[in-house]
């Protein structure tokens, strides 16, 4: 009974314009049949018609206020709901992550001692790698290089 008052509202708007419209028809068709007030209907059909329609968009407005409020209400209930849950996950999420962040640092302390080979992105040989900061006058560059690369480009060991 008491859901949706904008929608109602709105249509309540509806029908009011539709009755003053046919009152002012009525009324502009009494003066149209006689040919001396003929121009006297016209008015009245065009002014009738016209402040209806004017009259009634207060009235629609008020009812499109209430159901656009109503809209935004719900949505913002729901966006807090969301945003509450999202920032409870993020939470759980961030401790997920300290954690195996933790672990890969233990991974990490136990497979380093294993010597990593492969070819080195200097000088083409394949020999024991180590991932290194490389200062030249190219630039700062990262890439996996040899030993003997290490001592001939004064390259300082880097972390992934
Ligand atoms: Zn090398």
């Amino acid at each position: 009974m008491f859901c949706n008052i904008g929608g109602k509202i709105k249509g309540l708007a509806r029908i009011i314009f539709i009755i003053e419209a046919v009152f002012a028809a009525i009324a502009a068709c009494i003066f149209l049949f006689d040919e001396d007030t003929i121009l006297i209907g016209f008015l009245i059909l065009i002014g009738g018609f016209l402040s209806a329609w004017i009259s009634t968009w207060i009235l629609f407005g008020f009812g499109e206020l209430i159901e656009k409020t109503t809209e935004i209400a719900n949505n913002t209930k729901t966006t807090t709901a969301t945003a509450a849950q999202r920032t409870e996950n993020f939470s759980a999420e961030q401790c997920e992550n300290v954690d195996s962040d933790i672990n890969v640092v233990t991974d990490n302390n136990v497979t380093d001692p294993q010597p990593q080979t492969g070819i080195c992105q200097l000088c083409n040989s394949e020999s024991h790698l180590t991932y290194c900061k490389i200062k030249d006058n190219l630039g700062i560059r990262y890439r996996n290089i040899c030993d003997e690369c290490i001592a001939k480009h004064n390259a300082i060991p880097a972390k992934k």
